[in-house]
């Protein structure tokens, strides 16, 4: 076996990468070599192929512990397996890098093709689809459902997801001779990935479809219902498994994260599970007390009786009037402003006057 490929590199990452770095560096590769955006350019087309092959052995966890350990173990350097002899002064080696049991290295082929041989394996998820929507104070609070639009994959109508135009004549793929994937091969084992040519059809069209520009592909807006859970807070997410973007090759289709932003109420404000709000009352009020009517976010009424001498920015409370979520309740707070008349007439300025005297305020 001669010097193999090195994944790590072909992909431009680190030998510790995270799963999450080589995902990232896979995804700008394979956009930036993919043959759709390099139509009849060769090198790009294998470096596309090299690139998904590197991907398709270390985004599986358990495919790249056993070729970090090949590659440790020289498999790879041009001594190969071969070389060594089972039983003999390497063999202790063969335990440490736990190759599962394989006694002789006549089980060599076998090993690489349980490792690599990816044929059967069923498409990819695809990729998840965030989007933002602003829910009104009321249903953050409550719960509810909210309408909204995601722009989504779907098969082109006009062609029915083929790529071809109307009454163009279809031939089998020269790049996979029509089998739809292609095996990237090294030494004596090979990774089967979709045929980037004809992207897995195994067939191409002498003329595209003009509506998809012959990708099969196009993008729809789709409506669908979010369902709101009681106490939704701003910034809060959820996940809607399956609901996002269809898989190109007969994977499972990707989620859907929603974000939700709460529209700001011009009564009502929130502080977690408490809701605050303000009433103003007149200095008469605050005075010689009052009763006022509150609403609260469920929809009820509450009577609230303020005491006399109540000072601004006095908060009351009413208990469980607040947000509920998991078990908990959290509290209303209303608080009191107090009004002061801008404009007295001379009459009302006497009045008032008389009443600073008699109580002794200095004015
Ligand atoms: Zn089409
Ligand atoms: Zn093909």
């Amino acid at each position: 076996m001669t010097g193999a490929k090195d994944y790590y590199k072909i992909l431009g990452v680190a030998d510790k990468a995270s799963e999450d770095e080589i995902k990232k560096s896979y995804r700008r590769l394979a956009k930036q070599y993919h043959p759709d955006a390099n139509p009849n350019d060769h090198s790009a087309a294998e470096r596309f192929k090299e690139i998904s092959e590197a991907y398709s052995v270390l985004s599986d966890s358990a495919q790249r512990k056993k070729y970090d350990n090949m590659r440790r173990f020289g498999a790879f350097s041009g001594g190969g397996f071969s070389t060594r002899s089972p039983g003999g002064g390497t063999s202790q080696r063969f335990e440490e890098f736990d190759f599962g049991g394989l006694s002789g290295f006549g089980g060599l082929g076998d090993l690489f093709s349980s490792i690599f041989g990816k044929g059967s394996k069923g498409g990819e998820t695809a990729e998840p689809i965030e989007s933002t929507v602003e829910i009104p104070f009321r249903t953050a609070v409550l719960g509810g459902k909210i309408p909204i639009t995601v722009a989504v994959e779907e098969a082109c109508p006009t062609c029915g997801g083929s790529g071809a135009a109307p009454g163009a004549s279809v031939d089998s793929c020269s790049e996979c001779k029509g089998r739809g994937t292609v095996t990237f091969g090294q030494g004596g084992f090979g990774v089967t990935r979709p045929c980037p040519a004809c992207r897995g059809r195994g067939r191409v069209a002498s003329e595209s479809c003009t509506r998809c520009g012959g990708d099969g592909w196009v993008k729809v807006s789709k409506r669908l219902l979010v369902t709101v859970p009681a106490g939704t807070d701003d910034g809060h997410k959820v996940r809607l498994k399956g609901q996002g973007q269809r898989s190109r090759d007969s994977g499972p289709a990707g989620d859907l994260l929603v974000t939700f932003t709460v529209k700001p109420d011009r009564f009502f404000s929130r502080d977690g599970l408490d809701i605050l709000c303000t009433i103003p009352i007149n200095f008469a009020q605050a005075t010689l007390g009052t009763k006022v009517k509150v609403r609260t976010v469920h929809g009820r009424r509450v009577v609230l009786n303020i005491p006399a001498g109540t000072q601004p920015g006095r908060k009351f409370r009413l208990k469980g009037q607040g947000v509920e979520k998991s078990g908990k309740k959290g509290d209303q707070y209303v608080q009191i402003e107090v009004g002061i008349p801008e404009k007295l007439s001379a009459e009302q300025q006497e009045l008032l006057k008389q009443f600073a005297d008699e109580v002794g305020l200095p004015h």
